[in-house]
């Protein structure tokens, strides 16, 4: 008789918010000191099937709809734009956006705006992304309140968050709009949608397939690698990003 033993995680989707209040008054907590937040750690005491005798302690891990969204409580002047949604999809403030992707399912927006504004300037806004249960699925986009901010955290590219619950490297990309026409080439408009996005610091623009490859500095060698100079910083390197290629 084999005793399984299962290290890992699972997902419970409740069909009741209440369901979720009910479970987390049955555990046990213990205050997170660390985190200047009131949150608290909840461990539920489960018992093995087999014999009663064997207690096991499980970490439960809620996730709070209003972690997914975090707003600097300075007011930013709406500048005319109808609501927050309409803001945040404007070009002006798309340009100040970055994407985070291979976030840790427990880093809050609230968290990750404090991470990157300790690191590279004042931001105005976070958001985690979630599924259609509004939970996390480990990516979110920051928006900086200056352009130098945004810049600084695209060239920084990874991020390694070093914490007690975990160490985990995320990635900083620009955060792409879909609605951007093709930069053009060698001087000449284009009308294209610019599906592919230049993230190296000379181009940052959208451009179509056929501009990319006219770009000289878009040359490809044969092995499909880029065919940048050997030392280069990364920021430098000319790589295309698409909107639709973020979540893999
Ligand atoms: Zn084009
Ligand atoms: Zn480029």
């Amino acid at each position: 008789f084999y005793e399984l033993v299962v290290i890992g995680f699972v997902y419970a989707i409740y069909e009741n918010e209440e369901s979720v209040r009910q479970i987390l008054h049955t555990c046990s907590t213990k205050t997170d000191r660390s985190l200047d937040d009131g949150r608290c750690e909840y461990y539920l005491e489960v018992f093995s099937q087999r014999t009663t005798s064997r207690r096991k302690s499980i970490q439960i891990i809620p996730w709070f709809v209003e972690d997914s969204q975090w707003l600097a409580e300075t007011d930013f002047p709406s500048n005319g734009y109808g609501s927050w949604e309409q803001r945040l999809n404007s070009t002006e403030c798309i340009n100040r956006t970055v994407f985070i992707g291979a976030l840790h399912g427990m880093v809050t927006a609230y968290a990750l705006a404090r991470i990157c504004q300790e690191l590279f300037g004042d931001v105005e806004y976070a958001a985690i992304d979630t599924d259609r249960n509004k939970y996390p699925i480990g990516s979110g986009r920051v928006v900086f309140v200056n352009a130098h901010s945004y810049y600084a955290a695209v060239t920084a590219n990874y991020l390694m968050i070093e914490c007690d619950k975990f160490c985990k490297v995320i990635q900083i990309d620009p955060y792409l709009s879909d609605s951007v026409t093709c930069a053009g080439a060698n001087g000449q408009w284009c009308q294209n949608m610019g599906q592919f996005f230049c993230r190296s610091l000379k181009c940052m623009k959208y451009y179509c397939e056929t501009c990319w490859d006219l770009n000289p500095n878009h040359a490809i060698t044969q092995n499909g690698i880029n065919n940048s100079v050997d030392g280069e910083p990364p920021a430098l390197i000319h790589k295309p990003l698409m909107r639709n290629s973020r979540t893999p």
